[in-house]
């Protein structure tokens, strides 16, 4: 397992930090530790120029190959920036799920052609995307997407159907969209994977009011809405969203942990001033915070050594890093004693912690639910029997 840095790797964690330093200012001060879990609401059109001020700067993309235009960092020196950019506040990236998501696809998946049209825009940060995987019949079980999508008479792609909890959808230029080509065809057979422009009169986003009370995520409904590509081939659209589930598993997960630090360094020096820290139950909960928080680095280290193939660890790291936030949420709370329970003025004028314990809720649902990366680390990493299926 890999825990040190090289000199090289250290000087690029100074010019990350650096250049932080000289940017986050003037117009983009306002922004430091904005838009985080629960906070995601605030800024959106600040944190979007912030986007293309940052690729701007080259520092979108770092981990892109640089002939498609990244830095082609290092696996190192992308976990290094994640860390720079939490620990100086950067703001939560309206741009991550094309960064992390729709461009790595792209680029293992996409025709020249395609890389050329839509590389560009994510890499500028001038134009965003969303992710329209889940339905109201298929989240956990994804296969059972109902979407349709057709061909016309010119062989256009036409999409029709609902999608629902689309983050940023409100925000996005641009969708992913799994739909089903073949009408005829059940569970994984006969998907497609479409890219399909949100400005377009077929596609409708209603917000969804979520339990922090603002509207992160949406439902999507498409009726004949033009997609402006398929990526590979009809029926290739299941091959293709796997992969990209495991770019959303990879490394762009990493920088969350300096953003924890900086939670629990939050919540411990609140501790220290209300006196919690002194009860016997909350320093145990804090040390514990604290021990899950190293473990999580350990893991992730270990999890992008190159430990050849067979290593099944990294099927732990969704449960354990999404677990350690909830608890994180709820220790929160615990500190702020009674203080935690008043709200500052109806209906929904939280703090920041306030918004942190309602919004880990989510974590242990999406990208795979608890239950769901259980399954996968019997059935995959531990050789239990697979799960029965109802009929
Ligand atoms: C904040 C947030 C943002 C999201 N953003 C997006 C997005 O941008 N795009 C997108 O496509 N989706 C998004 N999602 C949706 C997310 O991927 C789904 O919520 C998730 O996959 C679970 O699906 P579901 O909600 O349909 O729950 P269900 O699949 O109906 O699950 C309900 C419950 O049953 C359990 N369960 C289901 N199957 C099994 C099983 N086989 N074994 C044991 N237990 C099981 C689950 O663990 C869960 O507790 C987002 C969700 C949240 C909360």
């Amino acid at each position: 397992m890999k825990l040190t840095f090289s000199a090289a790797d250290e000087a690029f964690r100074e010019e990350i930090a650096g250049w932080l330093r000289d940017n986050l200012s003037g117009e983009f001060a306002q922004l430091k530790f904005r838009g985080g879990p629960g906070d995601e609401h605030m800024f959106p059109a600040e944190r979007k120029r912030w986007e293309q001020h940052l690729a701007a700067g080259g520092w979108t993309c770092v981990g892109w190959p640089k002939e498609v235009g990244g830095r082609g960092a290092s696996i190192e020196q992308q976990v290094i920036f994640f860390e720079e950019y939490a620990r100086a506040g950067g703001p939560g990236r309206v741009g991550h799920i094309g960064e992390g998501l729709a461009g790595p696809t792209l680029i293992a998946f996409g025709s020249d052609e395609q890389k050329q049209r839509y590389l560009p825009g994510i890499l500028s940060g001038t134009e965003l995307w969303c992710q329209g995987y889940s339905e109201p019949g298929a989240g956990s079980d994804l296969a059972n997407v109902r979407t349709r999508a057709r061909q016309d008479a010119n062989g256009q792609w036409l999409i029709s159907g609902q999608k629902v909890w689309t983050s940023l959808a409100h925000e996005s230029d641009w969708c992913f969209v799994v739909a089903r080509t073949d009408p005829e065809s059940q569970a994984h057979r006969g998907l497609g994977f479409f890219l399909v422009s949100m400005h377009q009169p077929g596609v409708t986003v209603r917000p969804i009011e979520q339990l922090t009370g603002t509207s992160e995520f949406n439902e999507v409904f498409f009726d004949e809405a033009v997609a402006a590509d398929i990526v590979g081939a009809p029926g290739d659209g299941w091959k293709v969203a796997m992969g990209l589930l495991g770019f959303e598993r990879g490394v762009s997960t990493l920088g969350q942990q300096m953003q924890f630090q900086n939670e629990l360094d939050e919540i411990i020096r609140i501790a220290r001033d209300n006196g919690a820290a002194q009860v016997p139950a909350i320093r145990q909960r804090i040390a514990e915070a604290h021990t899950g928080l190293r473990l999580m680095r350990y893991n992730a280290m270990r999890m992008l050594s190159d430990n050849g193939p067979g290593d099944s660890s990294a099927l732990v790291y969704k449960l354990h890093w999404s677990s350690w936030h909830r608890n994180l949420g709820a220790l929160a709370m615990d500190v702020l004693g009674p203080e935690a329970d008043i709200i500052e003025a109806a209906p929904y004028e939280l703090t920041r912690l306030q918004s942190l314990f309602l919004f880990t809720r989510s974590d242990t649902l999406y990208g795979g639910t608890n239950q769901i990366q259980r399954n996968i680390i019997a059935e995959r990493g531990l050789g239990m029997p697979k799960e029965a299926k109802g009929r």
